[in-house]
Order: C-alpha cells, then sequence, then structure tokens
C-alpha cells in the first residue's frame, strides 16, 4: 500500500513541478513584460501632464517675451496660467525653455517659489529636450541630476499661430516619484501573476488528482488482484500437490488391502482347517482399511464438491427438525475414538438444560462440529481437545448455539491467522507435513456458518493450543432438554477406554523405518505411552544411517520401501563391521501376513515379524520380548483374552487341563487358541480333526517320500506346515516348511536327512493329542486330509 500511494504522490508531485516551473517562466516573461507597458504608460501620463501644460500658453506671447519683460504684465498672465496648472497637478517644477539653436536651451519663466532660474539661466540638455525643441514632446528615458535634484522631465513644444515651435514646456518628476510609481504597479502585477500562479497551481493540482486518482486506483487494484491471483494460485498449486497425496495414500491403501483380501480369499477357498478363521480374520482387518481408506477418500472429495458447491452459491441449507442429543452423541464418539487413539483426553461441557429437539440443517452442524473438533485432535499431539456448548434462547422459538472447540496443540502463529479460512490454505507446513488435509474445512465451516446466520471466532498461542467459537442460530422446536448428555458421555468414554499400556521403558532407545509417514505416525502414537525414546527414519537408507550414529534396543523395520527395502537397511546394519547395532534385535513389519512370510523373513535375518496394521497389544508384547528387561518396568499386565475361563473365577476347567497337557509335545495352545478366536471348544475341534487326519496324511508323506514324489510331497508337507501352525505346533511347523523348501527345490538329499526326524516328531505329537483330547481317537474319518489343495506360495511382490 506504502508503495501504492507513492506512486500517486509521485505522479502529482512531477505534474505540480512541471506547471510551476512553466508558470513561474510564463509569470516572470509576463512581469517583464508588464513592466515594460507600466513605465511607458507613467511616461505617457507625464506626458499628457506636460502636453496640458504646454496647451494653456499662448506660443506667440511666449516667443515675444524678452529677459526685460520679466516682471511686465504680459509674462505675470503667462506665469499665473503655469502657476495655475502647477497648483492643480500639484507638481514643483514647470518652467519654460526657449532654444537657442546649437544644442543650446535657456530658461523663460521658472516657477519654482523657492530657488528660481532666471531668464536666460541654461536648461541641461537632453535628448528629450532636443526632441520636444523638435516639436516632438518627450520624456526622459534616464534620470538626470542637477541643482534641483534628480529627476525625469516631461517636454512639450508650444507652438506659435505659424505652427512653428516657440518655446517648451517642462515639467520635473522627481525620479523617486517615478521608481515608486513603477515598483508600486509592478508590485501590484506581480501580485496578481502570484494569486494566478497559486490558483493555478490548486487547480491544476486538483485536476491532476482526479485525472491521476482513477489511474492510480486502478493500478491498486491491478496490484492487489495480481497479489491475490498470485497467492490463489500458488494455494491451488499447493492444494493439487497436497491433494495428489492425500488421495494417493488412501487409494493405495484401498488397492494394497484389495489385494491382500484378494490373496487371502483365494488361499482361504483352500483351507478347511482353522487356518481358514485366521485368513478370515486377516481379510476383515483389510476389509476395515479398505473402509477407513475409503471414508477417508470420500471425506476428501466431499470437500472438495462441498467447496464448489459454496463457490458457484448451489449451497442450499435444508431445514429440517433433529435431536441436539443424538448430534452430539456421533459426534463426540467419533472424536473421543480418534483422540484416544492419540492419548489425548477429550472432555465434553453440555448445557444440560439446552432444548433437544431443534430445528435447522443437523447435518451441516454436525459438519461444523465435526471439522472443529477433527482439526483440534489433528493439530494436538499431547493434552487435551474439549467441547463446550451452550445456548442463548431469543425468545421462545430461536435459540443461538454457542460452541467452543478448545484443545492444547500446536497453535496457530499470528500472522497466519488471517489465512486460516482461506481455501485450499494449509498453515505451519514444517510441522504439519504428516498431518492429513485438503486445507478445505474451515474455508467451508466458515461459508456454513454465515449462510445459517452465525459466526466463528479463533483466539489462539503459536505452541499452546486454540479455542475455535461458533455461534449457530437454530429453531427450538419443543422445550425438552438434552440432559445431563455429560454424564452419558463418561460412561460410554469408560467403556471405550480399554488400552492401557503394558510398560514404560523412558530409557530405551527405538528405531521404526517406514517410508509411509502415515504409518510411522501410527506407530509413534502407539507406543507413546510407553515413554519410550523413539527415532523415526522414512527410508532403508536413512535407517542405515541413524544406525550407524546410535546404538538402539530394537528396530522396527518396514519390508517393503523402495530403492533400499527391509532387507538390504538390515544386512547393511548387520554386516556393519564397526557397526553399533550388529546385534540390535530388528523386527519386520509387513502388511505380508500369510502363512509362511514370517518363516522367510526370519530366514533374511529379522528376529521378529509384527503384521500390519499393527496391534498395538502384540507391538507392545513385542517389544516386551525383545527390550532389555533393565530398561522394563511393568504397569499393566495384559488380561489374556484367550485364556481359557478366564473371568469366571472357577479355577481350572478340564479342557485347559487337556490343553496344558499338549504344551511338553511341542504345542502352544495359546497360540492354537487365537487362531481359533479364543473359542476352546472351536479349538478342540480342530485339534480332533488334525489327529483324526494324521494317519492317511503321515501315510501320503512317507508314499511321496519313498516315491521320490516330490512336486506332491511338497504339496502335503505344506498342508501339514499350514494345520500344524494353526494349532500351534510351531517347531513341526518349521521342520515342514524346511521340507517343503528342499521338496520345492528337489533336494532329495535334504529330504532324506530330515522326513525320518518330522515324521518322529508329528508321530509323538498326534500321540499326544490323542491322548490329552477326549474324542481325538485315532479310528476318526481320516479322509479329510485330501481335501487339502495345494496352496499358492505367496509372490515377492506383494503390496504393504
Ligand atoms: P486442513 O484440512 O488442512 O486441516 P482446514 O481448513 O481445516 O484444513 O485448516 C486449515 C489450516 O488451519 C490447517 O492446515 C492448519 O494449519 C490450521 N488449523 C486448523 N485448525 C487448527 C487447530 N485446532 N490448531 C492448529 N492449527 C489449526
Amino acid at each position: 500500500m506504502v508503495y501504492k500511494r507513492s506512486l500517486s504522490a509521485k505522479i502529482i508531485l512531477l505534474v505540480e513541478i512541471i506547471l510551476l516551473l512553466s508558470s513561474v517562466l510564463f509569470c516572470g516573461v509576463s512581469i517583464y513584460r508588464a513592466r515594460i507597458g507600466i513605465r511607458k504608460a507613467i511616461q505617457q501620463r507625464m506626458l499628457d501632464i506636460a502636453n496640458c501644460a504646454s496647451g494653456s500658453v499662448s506660443g506667440d506671447v511666449l516667443k515675444s517675451l524678452t529677459k526685460e519683460d520679466v516682471g511686465s504684465e504680459e509674462y505675470n498672465r503667462v506665469y499665473h496660467t503655469l502657476s495655475i496648472f502647477r497648483d492643480n497637478v500639484e507638481l514643483e517644477y514647470v518652467y519654460s525653455i526657449r532654444d537657442e539653436g546649437n544644442g543650446s536651451f535657456i530658461f523663460t519663466i521658472d516657477l519654482d517659489p523657492e530657488t528660481p532660474a532666471s531668464f536666460g539661466d541654461s536648461v541641461k540638455y537632453t535628448e528629450a529636450l532636443a526632441s520636444a525643441a523638435r516639436g516632438q514632446a518627450a520624456v526622459d528615458e534616464v534620470p538626470y541630476s542637477d541643482a534641483w535634484g534628480e529627476f525625469y522631465s516631461a517636454y512639450s513644444p508650444v507652438r506659435d499661430s505659424t505652427g512653428a515651435v516657440a518655446g517648451i514646456i517642462a515639467v520635473d518628476f522627481s525620479a523617486d516619484w517615478f521608481e515608486d510609481q513603477l515598483s508600486a504597479q509592478t508590485r501590484s502585477t506581480i501580485l496578481s501573476y502570484g494569486a494566478i500562479l497559486v490558483l493555478t497551481l490548486f487547480v491544476a493540482a486538483f485536476l491532476a488528482l482526479i485525472t491521476v486518482r482513477p489511474y492510480v486506483r486502478m493500478h491498486e487494484e491491478l496490484l492487489k488482484e495480481k497479489v491475490s491471483a498470485e497467492s490463489a494460485n500458488r494455494a491451488k498449486s499447493d492444494f493439487l500437490a497436497n491433494m495428489s497425496h492425500e488421495i494417493r495414500t488412501p487409494i493405495n491403501a484401498v488397492l494394497g488391502m484389495n489385494e491382500m483380501i484378494l490373496r487371502e480369499s483365494r488361499q482361504a477357498l483352500g483351507m478347511r482347517d482353522g487356518g481358514r478363521e485366521n485368513a478370515l480374520q486377516n481379510i476383515s482387518i483389510y476389509a476395515g482399511d479398505v473402509e477407513s481408506a475409503g471414508h477417508s477418500l470420500l471425506g476428501i472429495v466431499n470437500d472438495i464438491l462441498d467447496f464448489s458447491r459454496i463457490e458457484a452459491g448451489r449451497m442450499d441449507l435444508a431445514e429440517a427438525p433433529y435431536q441436539l442429543g443424538s448430534l452430539l452423541n456421533d459426534v463426540s464418539n467419533m472424536v473421543l475414538f480418534k483422540a484416544q487413539e492419540k492419548g489425548l483426553d477429550f472432555a465434553v461441557d453440555v448445557d444440560e438444560t439446552l432444548p433437544d429437539h431443534l430445528c435447522g440443517d443437523g447435518q451441516r452442524v454436525r459438519q461444523i462440529f465435526t471439522n472443529l473438533l477433527n482439526n483440534a485432535v489433528k493439530y494436538t499431539e499431547q493434552g487435551s481437545v474439549r467441547l463446550t456448548l451452550r445456548g442463548e434462547r431469543k425468545g421462545s422459538a430461536d435459540l443461538v448455539l454457542k460452541a467452543s472447540v478448545e484443545d492444547t496443540g500446536i497453535g496457530i502463529r499470528a500472522e497466519d491467522m488471517d489465512k486460516l479460512f482461506t481455501k485450499f490454505q494449509r498453515l505451519d507446513l514444517e510441522h504439519n507435513s504428516t498431518v492429513e488435509g485438503a486445507g478445505l474445512g474451515l474455508a467451508i465451516t466458515r461459508r456454513l456458518l454465515e449462510l445459517m446466520g452465525g459466526g466463528i471466532e479463533v483466539q489462539s498461542e503459536y505452541g499452546k493450543g486454540s479455542v475455535f467459537r461458533v455461534t449457530i442460530p437454530q429453531k427450538i422446536v419443543s422445550d425438552e432438554a438434552v440432559g445431563d448428555f455429560q454424564k452419558r458421555f463418561e460412561a460410554a468414554a469408560a467403556e471405550a477406554e480399554g488400552y492401557r499400556e503394558s510398560f514404560h521403558a523412558p530409557s530405551a532407545h527405538v528405531l521404526i523405518v517406514d517410508d509411509t509417514r502415515m504409518n510411522l505416525t501410527v506407530a509413534v502414537n502407539l507406543l507413546k505411552k510407553t515413554l519410550l525414546q523413539i527415532d523415526t527414519a522414512d527410508s532403508g537408507a536413512d535407517a542405515v544411517a541413524l544406525a550407524q550414529k546410535k546404538v538402539y534396543d530394537v528396530i522396527l523395520m518396514d519390508q517393503r520401501m523402495p530403492e533400499m527395502d527391509g532387507t538390504e537397511a538390515l544386512n547393511r546394519i548387520r554386516n556393519d563391521a564397526d557397526g553399533l547395532n550388529r546385534l540390535t534385535p530388528v523386527i519386520c513389519l509387513t502388511a505380508d501376513a500369510v502363512i509362511g512370510a514370517k518363516e522367510r523373513y526370519l530366514a533374511e535375518g529379522f528376529s521378529d515379524y509384527l503384521t500390519k496394521p499393527i496391534d498395538s497389544a502384540a507391538l507392545e508384547r513385542m517389544l516386551r520380548k525383545y527390550l532389555p528387561a533393565e530398561k522394563i518396568t511393568v504397569v499393566y499386565e495384559e488380561k489374556k483374552p484367550e485364556e481359557p475361563g478366564a473371568g469366571k473365577g472357577t479355577g481350572t476347567s478340564p479342557e485347559e487341563t487337556a490343553l496344558e497337557a499338549l504344551r511338553p509335545a511341542g504345542i502352544d495352545p495359546d497360540v492354537g487358541l487365537g487362531y481359533c478366536m479364543n473359542d476352546i471348544g472351536f479349538y478342540l475341534s480342530v485339534l480332533r480333526d488334525y489327529a483324526g487326519n494324521a494317519g492317511e496324511a503321515g501315510e501320503r508323506l512317507q508314499r511321496f517320500c519313498d516315491n521320490r514324489d516330490w512336486k506332491s510331497y511338497e504339496i502335503q508337507v505344506h498342508a501339514l506346515k499350514s494345520t500344524s501352525k494353526t494349532i500351534g505346533a510351531k517347531e513341526l511347523s518349521d521342520a515342514a516348511s524346511f521340507l517343503e523348501e528342499a521338496a520345492s527345490v528337489g533336494d532329495a538329499a535334504g529330504i532324506r536327512e530330515r522326513h525320518g526326524a518330522m515324521m518322529a516328531r508329528y508321530e509323538a505329537l498326534v500321540r499326544s493329542i490323542r491322548e490329552a483330547v477326549p474324542g481325538a481317537e485315532p479310528d476318526l474319518p481320516d479322509a479329510e486330509i485330501l481335501e487339502f489343495e495345494p496352496m499358492e506360495f505367496v509372490p515377492d511382490g506383494e503390496t504393504v
């Protein structure tokens, strides 16, 4: 603005200077010319006076006067005539002159009352006098000095009856008078010109102002438009870049998870045992991820649509009755879930006398609350989010809802406040780069509030938190109060509060590696309450670099990463001769949850394996297993849901006793139960099936081995691997897995070497099941095993 203002001032100043200079020049020339004119006018006046005097005297008389006539009647008459004239014009020096020839002139009559010249005294020669002697009246151009002072004289010839010059009448004007006249008139001329000059300048300035102002305004407008177009353009480019990222993330998740669903489904089709349950569980997890990614995508698209509707002026509000309590319930539950995921406290404070039945656009009111509360959770890393709702009644039918959403988050810089509601504008990106958002939520919120006749205000302290206050006018449908919403909400919140961190390890250092920032954020947040010291790396190369600088107690490594994958990063860390983390346990994080994947990753050198999406309890269990015991303080022992009979307080049931008896044979019933949805009855039936099929399965294995039919052997041993895993027989499953590998490459020697030991283990295990599990007797139908179909081997390229 300063620049623009100075531009208009500059143009006006330039015009003024040009006008001033030309006016001064014009005035100077005019004053000079006026001064010449004034001088001429004064001289003309002097001549007029002299002519008047000469006209009053008779030339014939004047010519005839001699020195002797001085004092005669005739002389006195002429003298008297001239005296009357002199008194009339109030001049001192009036006299008559005679031309004596040869440039000599003499006084004939002198009216000077004090020291008059005598007849015949010589008169000083001047050009003007000579001109009058020739018959042409004239005034001295320059003053002359004589005994009477300094004068300009006006000379006028007196002619006789023949027309000849008979004498000259001279009237003297003092040089002071002449100069006074000249300067007085010049001064008034200068004043007039000065006044004109000033007036001209004012008029010119005014004209310049009104002529230039529209251009300056236009220029200002253009500049303003340019700046706002540039910023809109920048915001749009940022938006597009941001959007493609925001949209790609959920689309990748949808495609990736769908791929997993397809694989698991195909595999599940071939399963008849507990593995199918396991696959179904995975499928439902992946489907959940697809759903949440789909919702996130839909949210983005809805925001864009809402915004374009608002921009096009086509956003109409649909007025209808709705229930405030139910709206608050939905919104609060949604926020509670998100807040709990981030370890934030969420409180709701609703005036219980507020009417429950309102009329307005409930969907849009919900959207306003959701936007503000979601932002509060999104931009808060620790502390709390609080929703306060009050109302102000306007008469019996109207209510202004007054809500405030307060957080203890990152806050907003003072200089960013005015950009807060700008479309596509996201602030503080250096701190918010991992936070999802299109920069449309607040712009939409404000426009919706404006459409409803409400408003929004923000107060924020950077680094401390923000408060968003909104007012929403609504109609009251009935006076029934919303009631103690708080109590209801707190009860629900307490119920939802299932999670409790199982340990604290503030001195333990953990490195989490994942190329997807969102996954890093999730992992870090899942572990927040354990107080671990967590570093993150978003690429394999970064992880290797960090591992060269700092000793970690555990490294959680994503497997699928571009450029350097988890396995390569692991190898580099392990093979670094001077490495600080050669012996650090490295746990593989992967969405590769299919059976056999774990073995593959363990074979690649990972210490253990966790599937994504990460289950917080599993993650904590894993860390408790690998972190140095001295660094861990256990704060909460997770109650194992799979513990049969847990919570019934009746001690150990016969089934539990039966399951415990399986442990010495190499079966971990906890694992087996886990695959059977912790349903002990279901697990026992799986065990019976397993034992029942064993005769046939064992016989086939032996036959294929004897016949060196490695293709069939591979299929059969693969089935054994997976069914054994499902019942919790890890070692047997591992042994089968080894033989499966050997069969796949036709390694006859390897198979022969290990086949016997595996079969012995298999037999012993089946025997223990038959002994321990009622109903698992040897003569059960055993045809099922034949129905195992070959499983697809998982290719190496699946996505996360
Ligand atoms: P976004 O989708 O990016 O969250 P919004 O329009 O909802 O878009 O918000 C615009 C920007 O305002 C955000 O990118 C963020 O920088 C800032 N912002 C909004 N709410 C908060 C808050 N509660 N605390 C701190 N910053 C906020």
